[in-house]
């Protein structure tokens, strides 16, 4: 018999498997219908191909998530990223989308797993990427062009990327050797203001039209943003209207093509981590996981997750900091994480929204490993507009 392993009925809700498993150790719950539906939503909404940039979550059951969802092209960053994804589906579409990578990379990709598409900002990495692909005939070639910067919370633009007017050489120089020229760019990640990608979109108009050649592609890149307890998006449809906007604004040669690499949007809603509590100090959780685990963005970047108890109470909410395992003192989340008055020592925690940048940053230091993870049904702790919306679903 197929009985789909997603199907949401057969899967358990958070809730009882904490109460079966009372696990002490954390434990990250991945919703695989809320990663297919989200994924469904944003390809449905955005008008192009939607590549998922592999880095955001690498692990390989949301990677089959997504597949269910329709995702079959796959922003990969390095030769891990590449080899992660062609050894999970044979038929996936994949697209090398760092601009300074190994040489051994290049080759490796190009040679073992069948890709075509690289991305460049600067002269020298258009040389490697000839030279390791022995001059290739059917090569995709994206120039990254860089951004001044902009509105994101994540900012983006002091790393990589050419200034327009290299960007427009770069494309004239790579013309004749690319079988799909293409431009992208990044608005940096998490970016709450539509109009970033209108105005990005206006920049790789002009820099196409100083390179004085046609181009087949542009790819807006990641930065969809989700909601958190303290950021609430525009919704996915404002999005989605100024890049139009910005298509038509920019003048490109007719027929160019719309590309973006989703990360956070896709995956953010599809996991939450289970968390207990080993001991208080106030308003202070010490936590079993942390900025070294899970955790990472609660710590410096200040993200706010959302935190639901795993206990009924009455008790009126406070706001709580938490403290992760580690010896370190760094290992620390201000939050506010509002909470009932009354947690104490062995209460459970979940702390939603951390399918993206989350389990894949844990470092494993001091001891503590990787959380284990389960599939469960549940809705996300927060819905994101457009992105992950409530289903009404038969009994
Ligand atoms: C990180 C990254 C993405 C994904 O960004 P999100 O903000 O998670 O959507 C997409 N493209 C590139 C080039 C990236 O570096």
């Amino acid at each position: 018999m197929r009985l789909q392993k997603s199907r949401p009925a057969l899967l358990p809700a958070v809730d009882d498997l904490v109460a079966l498993a009372r696990p002490e150790e954390p434990m990250l719950c991945l919703r695989p219908e809320v990663l297919a539906d989200t994924a469904r939503a944003f390809r449905r909404a955005f008008p192009g191909e939607t590549l998922y940039a592999v880095k955001c979550n690498p692990d390989a059951a949301v990677l089959r998530a997504l597949w269910e969802g329709g995702v079959r092209h796959f922003d990969c960053a390095s030769i891990g990223e590449v080899r992660q994804v062609r050894g999970l589906f044979p038929a996936a579409e994949i697209h090398f989308m760092h601009p300074i990578k190994a040489r051994s990379a290049i080759r490796e990709a190009y040679a073992e797993h069948g890709v075509r598409d690289f991305v460049l900002d600067s002269a020298e990495e258009f040389s490697k990427i000839l030279a390791e692909t022995g001059n290739a005939a059917d090569l995709g070639i994206f120039v990254r062009l860089g951004l001044p910067k902009g509105s994101a919370r994540y900012d983006l633009s002091g790393k990589f990327g050419a200034t327009p007017e290299d960007a427009a050489a770069l494309l004239a120089a790579a013309r004749p050797h690319a079988v799909r020229l293409g431009l992208s760019f990044h608005v940096g990640s998490q970016c709450m203001e539509p109009e970033s990608y209108t105005r990005a979109l206006l920049a790789a108009g002009e820099v196409v039209r100083a390179a004085g050649v046609a181009v087949e592609i542009v790819d807006v890149g990641g930065g969809f943003p989700v909601a958190y307890p303290d950021m609430a998006p525009p919704a996915l449809s404002a999005f989605m209207a100024a890049i139009a906007r910005g298509y038509a604004q920019a003048r490109l040669p007719a027929g160019t093509k719309l590309w973006a690499e989703p990360g956070r949007a896709l995956v953010a809603g599809g996991a939450s981590l289970i968390v207990q509590v080993q001991a208080r100090r106030g308003d202070a959780l010490f936590i079993n996981d942390g900025i070294y685990g899970t955790l990472s963005d609660a710590g410096v970047p200040g993200f706010r997750f959302p935190v639901r108890p795993l206990r009924a109470s009455a008790a009126p909410l406070v706001d709580y900091s938490f403290f992760g395992p580690t010896c370190d003192s760094a290992d620390a989340m201000r939050g506010p994480f509002p909470l009932p008055a009354d947690m104490a020592e062995g209460d459970w925690i979940e702390i939603g929204q951390l399918g993206a940048y989350g389990a894949c940053l844990g470092s494993g230091f001091n001891g503590f490993a990787a959380p284990r993870i389960e599939a469960v049904r549940d809705r996300p702790l927060l819905e994101t507009p457009g992105l992950t919306t409530r289903r009404i679903r038969a009994a």
